[in-house]
Parts: structure tokens; C-alpha cells; sequence
């Protein structure tokens, strides 16, 4: 038996049929388990899609059917985005778009022009506004949309996704009047719908065709594999959304791998467990997602003390404590991770407290995930570890929101805010990831504002509360390892290992070696996908430097 094990091994060995691929002559780098820069220098991909050997410099080559030489470009694993909206990515960038819009009348002059450009559109979707960025730092309202658009609907939605503002023919569609109240967790104010309220202005937008989202999501994968993202955890995933991954899965159009997270409760109709990994490990429905409260931004985040800058509320609680435990117990029960948004530290503390409860109840391997965990009281974060709770986070959301961060709390309650490195030093594990569209799935932006606290101009100066800096190591763990973990993914993705997904990117720059402002600005070359190279860099039309 032994004997002919080992002629058996032989002929293997013997065969022609070498592993396909050798990426030779790279500047490979990627965390280690303990979040150290582990370097390597050739990657052995075989035909299956896989790794099958990491090569360090001095080590034998093994023979190939295909070498490329890497000529010392940087390779990272892919980069897994923890928390995003696939399709609302894909719409995004097919609607309009009003991210970075200077003033109100920048607003309204993109809706003017975008009106002209689409006569055929019956309504106008827009995405990305933040009156924060503006002069005049006040809402828009019904009549300012007016101004630019009265015939037809117009629906905009602010950058955090927590507010949208409809013309007085979207309100008119909707059937809302003056009349109308604003359902509890939510509030209208001219033509402001806040979150619960928006679902009175979202239910009359008509229902995007399958069309529509096929789409979408194509146009969201070109742009995530643009970034070298290669995984996603996909947030707030509708059945619809849920059936166009299925779609692409089907005809081989996936290539981005879709860790989905359902929208709720009501999405267990259709999808009443977790799946396994289908399409080539590309798409699994794996957890349900629910909200604890709304956004600082329009300061539905849920506050144990009042805004300092509003001290008439304290924000929106979505649910009470009784209400989220039963939630999160029937979809835990249904076998399901559970992903919960938590802004504000009460609904940090709230979603804590559940967690807590829910791995009493269900003491294996759940890793309950907290959304965002942006502002919370450094008395809780010692009890995620204990409990098995993720911090999912987003570096940008500390870099884009700190001002207003500032603004809404006050001076003396940001301990806890945005507080990365005291996650990790609490034994607990951070995912991270952009929360795109709300932010740009760009990933280097991210890298470089975990390692500094400082945003892609430098500011603010030595970095915004430094103490929550991370190691490059560890910021680079998070968006690769992390993430994966965070999905229920590392025996997949995550890291480049004998057996894993042969993901991976070719980038411009060696992070090691950058400073945190040229890191943020790090262009990907290439991105590849099980093996298989899915974006490429159009060659720079630019004269080629001197001395070359
Ligand atoms: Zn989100």
C-alpha cells in the first residue's frame, strides 16, 4: 500500500501538467496572522485558481506553463471591503451624482443640468449631497429643488444614505401632504425625509428594472475591481439585489466575491438560511443586517447625553431593547452572522447588551458584527471581545466626519470615537471597510487614514486623536484578514496561502515605503481574481519620464 502511494506520488510529480502560472520578480506583501508585513517575492497559481506556493527570495522557481515577470511591482492580496452597497454603487454611478458638491446652488445647478441631459428619465435619482461641505450648512428643501426641477420628481438622497429631499412632485407622488406624520424613527421637515420617513418618499420611486440592476452591478464590480477590491461584505442586500447576484453568478458575470448580508427579518422569506459558497466561491448569503439608529450626520445617531450642537435630542432609537433581541434571536436562530448598524454610543451600548445575550444563548463561533461602531463609550468596548463581537469600521468616516463629529458631540465625549487601535489593544477584531457609496470604495484612502488619522491632505496636523493610529500591519490585517474573518471567509480569502483564492493586485507604490499622503493616492495596475486577471490599468498616454 505504502509502496504504491509513493509511485503514485512519483507519477504525480513527473507529470507535465505544471501549476499554470508563476507571478515571478514581485515585491509581494501582506499581514501576518499577528499583523506583522510579511514579504515574498513569487506567487505559484495553480490551474485550479488557487495558490499553491508563496516564494521567497532565494527559494528554487518551480517550473510554470506561464511566467510573468512582476518587475518589482508591489503585490498585495485583493482587498476585502467589509461593509458596502454593491448595487447602490452601480446606481450611484449611473445616476446623478452630487458627491462633492460645494453650495446649494452647485446642487441645484447639476439637477438643472442633469434634468436636461436625461428628458427621458421620469424620475430623478440623485446621491451624495452633505450640507455640511456648504456655506450655508442648512438642509435643502422641497422649494430649493423647485427652483431647479418643478416638473417632474426629483429625489436626493444625502451622502449617509440617512436622508433624502423630494421636490414637491415626488411629495405630490407620494401622497404626502402637510398632514402627513412622520412615522416613529423618523421626521420630515420641508421636504426633508429622515430615516423612517424616507420609506413614505421611497416606496412611489418606481422599482428599478432587472435591467436596471444587472446594470448596476456591473458597473459597481468594474469599479470596485478598478480599486482592487475583490471581496465585499454586501450590506443591507435586498431580495432583488440578492437575485441579481444570483443572475450573475449564473452566467459567470461575478468576479467581485459578494459576502451578503439581507436586509432584515422580512428578507428571510426568500432566503430563510445562510447558503453555502456557489459560483466558485464568489456569493453566499451569509448574515441579516439590522439598524440600530441613524447617522450623526443628520443626527438620527442614538446618544447616551444630548448633541451638543442640537441639546433637544439625543438622536433616533430605532428599536427597544426588547424589539432588537427578538429580531436578532430569529435570524441567530435561522443559523445567520448578525450585522448590526450602531452610530451613536447608546446604540452601541444597546447592541452590546443584545449581543451579550444572544451568545449566552448561542455560544459557538457567531461573530456578531457591530456596523460602524463609530461613537461609543470607552466603558463598552472592553465588552466586545468577551462576547465575540467584530468592530466593523470605516477609516474614512473618522478622516470625512471628525469636524462634524466635533460639532455634534462637544469637546470631551470622543474617547471612544472612531477608537481602532483601542479595539484591537481590547483583544476585540476590526474589519474594515468603506461603507461605499457613502464613501469611495477606494481602500488606499482608508490604509493611509488608519495608519495617520490624517485625511489625503494631511490635515489635521500629527493626525486626529494619534493614539488611535494603527501599524501598517495592522490597518493592511483589517482590510484583507479582518475582513475576511469578518465574513466568515478566511479559509477562502484574506491572505495569499497554499489553498487560498489566487486574489491579488498590482499596485504603483510600495506601502512600506510611502508616506500616508502618497499611500492614499496608490493607483492599482492590475486585479486579479482566482487566478485570473480581471482589471487592467490602461497604459499612461504620458511621455515616458527622462532617462528611461
Ligand atoms: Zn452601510
Amino acid at each position: 500500500m505504502r509502496k504504491l502511494l509513493i509511485a503514485f506520488t512519483a507519477a504525480l510529480l513527473s507529470s507535465p501538467a505544471w501549476p499554470d502560472t508563476l507571478i515571478d520578480n514581485a515585491n509581494g506583501i501582506q499581514a501576518s496572522p499577528s499583523a506583522q508585513i510579511e514579504h515574498f517575492t513569487g506567487l505559484l497559481i495553480g490551474n485550479d485558481g488557487k495558490v499553491v506556493r508563496i516564494l521567497h527570495a532565494g527559494d528554487a522557481r518551480p517550473k510554470a506553463a506561464t511566467v510573468i515577470d512582476a518587475h518589482g511591482q508591489t503585490l498585495l492580496p485583493g482587498l476585502i471591503d467589509a461593509h458596502g452597497h454593491v448595487t447602490d454603487l452601480g446606481f450611484s454611478a449611473l445616476h446623478l451624482n452630487l458627491v462633492g458638491t460645494s453650495s446649494l446652488e452647485d446642487l441645484k445647478a447639476r439637477l438643472r443640468t442633469y434634468a436636461a441631459a436625461h428628458p427621458d428619465v421620469p424620475w430623478i435619482i440623485g446621491f451624495g449631497w452633505n450640507q455640511e461641505l456648504w456655506p450655508e450648512k442648512r438642509f435643502p428643501t422641497a422649494a430649493d429643488l423647485d427652483a431647479a426641477v418643478p416638473d417632474r420628481p426629483v429625489v436626493l438622497e444625502r451622502v449617509d444614505g440617512h436622508a433624502v429631499v423630494a421636490n414637491s412632485a415626488a411629495i405630490k407622488a407620494a401622497g404626502v401632504t402637510s398632514a402627513t406624520a412622520a412615522p416613529a424613527g423618523g421626521r420630515i421637515e420641508n421636504g426633508l425625509f429622515v430615516d423612517a420617513a424616507r420609506g413614505l418618499i421611497d416606496k412611489a420611486i418606481p422599482a428599478p428594472t432587472t435591467a436596471d440592476l444587472d446594470q448596476a452591478l456591473a458597473k459597481a464590480q468594474e469599479i470596485l475591481l478598478g480599486f482592487g477590491v475583490t471581496g465585499v461584505g454586501s450590506m443591507s442586500t435586498s431580495v432583488a439585489d440578492w437575485e441579481t447576484f444570483r443572475r450573475a453568478g449564473e452566467s459567470g458575470r461575478l468576479n467581485v466575491r459578494l459576502m451578503a448580508y439581507l436586509l432584515g427579518t422580512e428578507s428571510m422569506r426568500a432566503v430563510p438560511h445562510p447558503t453555502d459558497w456557489m459560483y466558485g466561491d464568489r456569493l453566499r448569503a451569509v448574515g441579516i443586517k439590522f439598524f440600530a439608529d441613524g447617522a450623526l450626520g443628520s443626527r438620527g445617531a442614538w446618544l447616551k447625553q444630548p448633541y451638543a450642537d442640537k441639546p433637544d435630542t439625543r438622536g433616533l432609537q430605532f428599536h427597544s431593547d426588547a424589539e432588537i433581541l427578538k429580531l436578532t434571536d430569529q435570524a441567530a436562530a435561522a443559523g445567520f452572522q448578525i450585522a448590526t448598524h450602531a452610530i451613536g454610543d447608546a446604540a452601541n451600548a444597546q447592541i452590546i447588551s443584545t449581543y451579550e445575550q444572544l451568545h449566552r444563548k448561542y455560544p459557538g463561533d457567531r461573530r456578531w458584527r457591530i456596523e460602524h461602531f463609530q461613537i461609543v463609550d470607552p466603558a463598552d468596548i472592553p465588552r466586545l471581545a468577551p462576547a465575540g463581537i467584530i468592530a466593523s469600521m470605516q477609516p474614512t468616516h473618522q478622516t470625512s466626519d471628525r469636524l462634524m463629529a466635533e460639532a455634534r458631540l462637544g469637546p470631551n465625549r470622543l474617547a471612544g470615537a472612531y477608537a481602532w487601535q483601542t479595539v484591537l489593544k481590547s483583544g476585540a477584531k476590526l474589519a474594515f471597510g468603506t461603507d461605499f457609496p457613502v464613501e469611495s470604495p477606494n481602500p488606499f484612502p482608508g490604509l493611509s487614514a488608519a495608519i495617520s488619522r490624517q485625511d489625503i491632505n494631511g490635515q489635521p496636523t500629527g493626525g486626529w486623536i494619534p493614539s488611535e493610529r494603527l501599524t501598517l500591519g495592522q490597518a493592511l490585517h483589517a482590510y484583507t484578514r479582518g475582513s475576511a474573518y469578518g465574513g466568515f471567509a478566511e479559509q477562502k480569502i484574506g491572505s495569499l496561502k497554499p489553498g487560498k483564492w489566487a486574489d491579488f493586485i498590482m499596485i504603483d507604490r510600495d506601502p512600506t515605503k510611502a508616506e500616508a499622503q502618497s499611500l492614499a493616492r496608490t493607483q492599482v495596475l492590475e486585479t486579479w481574481v482566482a487566478g485570473k486577471k480581471v482589471f487592467s490599468r490602461a497604459v499612461s498616454a504620458s511621455p515616458p519620464e527622462r532617462g528611461k
